[in-house]
């Protein structure tokens, strides 16, 4: 297509946070976009619906937390935030626990009331462990939880919890993986670090409509069933598709893991009377239960909807066809992902941004970061 004729400065590909993100951009400085979804909506993973007056995050729970102010009030510039906390319950053989692994889940788990005590009882717990290690680094998730926790945690809220997500045994998964969660010596549920956190107020779908606000966009069109035609149509790509598809799989396709979610519909206004509780124990077939009013209704708000809806998760190995969720960053997929990236690199007029063409595991914040930081020269 001639230079001239092209219609767009920008067409994006995929209206999830980083599309969508970048769009808004790249609007602000004048520049005319399209982004084009395959799915039949907007907003990729992020997208909910509103079944009985409740947002459902289709695409499994989504809680947004970031230390960076800049991103902070970025979001909350296009959408108000709630002040929602994320502070799931673990469920092991019927007794519950509080995570991350603080003050309250040693309380519940040896009685101890005062950090002295807890502390004690770890060292004990994680005796044994760290004799075996003699002084090596832990080089698995195994051996670095029985290190961090002691044995107890280990066997009733790790193990069988991290197996089903998995998929693998603990012995060989990495040990960085467990280090993600926060062990504290304070009576303090919230799962993250982070300075902000909290869901926009009136779900996701208001914070996708403010960034393409004013911005054209199809939705249920695949770049790839006409790639030709798409990429004549826009001086620059914004591609975040798979980035294997993207150049044929040519050496060869990327493996992720994926999630299964089983929905209900409950008549009960409090099924669980929390929005994340974990099962830990290996028997029971799905890791977590959603209930996701608790997200955005608190207090009396949970009886005034008399209904809820719960999602079952269950994690499974992705197949093709299947919707790609965590990427799996062991060796064999990283060095492939670093084939299809010299070639990305050498693109003089598409941008690979967003979890399915960087292949990262990104949460959302991290994601705005870089939309925002890629967007700067557009
Ligand atoms: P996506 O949302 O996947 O968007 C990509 C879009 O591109 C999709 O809409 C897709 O349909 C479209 N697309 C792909 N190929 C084509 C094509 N060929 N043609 C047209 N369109 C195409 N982050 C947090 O911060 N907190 C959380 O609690 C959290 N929970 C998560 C839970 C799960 C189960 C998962 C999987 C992720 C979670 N995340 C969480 C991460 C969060 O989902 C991502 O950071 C965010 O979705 C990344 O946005 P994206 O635009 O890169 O990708
Ligand atoms: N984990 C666990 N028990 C729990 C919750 C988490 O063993 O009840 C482990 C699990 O291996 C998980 C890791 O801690 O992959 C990090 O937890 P996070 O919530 O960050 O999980 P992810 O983001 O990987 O889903």
């Amino acid at each position: 297509m001639d230079e001239k004729l092209k219609k767009y400065d920008y067409l994006i590909v995929g209206s999830g946070l980083f599309g969508s993100t970048f769009a808004y951009r790249a609007k602000q400085e004048g520049k005319t976009c399209l982004v084009i979804d395959k799915r039949p909506h907007l907003g990729g993973n992020l997208y909910c619906e509103n079944i009985e007056g409740i947002n459902v995050h289709k695409y499994g729970a989504h809680i947004f937390h970031t230390s960076n102010k800049k991103v902070w009030d970025f979001v909350n510039s296009i959408v108000e935030f709630n002040r929602y906390t994320n502070s799931p319950v673990a469920n092991y053989k019927g007794r519950l626990f509080n995570l991350p692994f603080n003050m309250n889940t040693f309380y519940q788990m040896w009685n101890v009331t005062t950090p002295e005590q807890a502390i004690a009882k770890i060292e004990e717990q994680k005796r044994e462990a760290a004799t075996r290690l003699a002084g090596r680094e832990p080089q698995n998730l195994e051996e670095q939880a029985l290190l961090l926790v002691g044995k107890d945690i280990y066997e009733r809220l790790i193990k069988g919890y991290t197996e089903k997500q998995w998929g693998r045994a603990c012995t060989d998964l990495p040990a960085f993986i467990i280090r993600r969660l926060p062990v504290r010596l304070v009576f303090d549920n919230n799962y993250f670090n982070d300075k902000y956190q909290g869901i926009p107020i009136g779900g996701y779908n208001k914070l996708i409509a403010g960034l393409l606000e004013g911005i054209e966009t199809k939705t249920g069109v695949d770049f790839f069933e006409n790639k030709e035609y798409w990429m004549g149509i826009a001086e620059k790509i914004v591609f975040t598709g798979k980035i294997d598809q993207f150049y044929d799989y040519r050496f060869g396709k990327l493996e992720y893991r994926t999630v299964r979610f089983e929905e209900e519909i409950i008549d009960n206004p409090n099924f669980q009377g929390n929005a994340v509780v974990n099962y830990t124990e290996r028997e029971v077939p799905y890791t977590r239960i959603i209930e996701h009013k608790h997200f955005e209704m608190f207090g009396q708000e949970v009886y005034d909807c008399p209904k809820t809806v719960i999602s079952k998760e269950y994690s499974t190995e992705w197949k093709a066809g299947m919707e790609p969720y965590y990427p799996v960053n062991d060796d064999k997929n990283t060095a492939l992902y670093q084939k299809y990236k010299l070639l990305a690199d050498k693109e003089p007029n598409v941008i690979f941004g967003g979890r399915l063409a960087e292949y990262k595991y990104y949460d959302m914040a991290p994601v705005i970061e870089k939309a925002l930081k890629d967007a700067e020269n557009c």
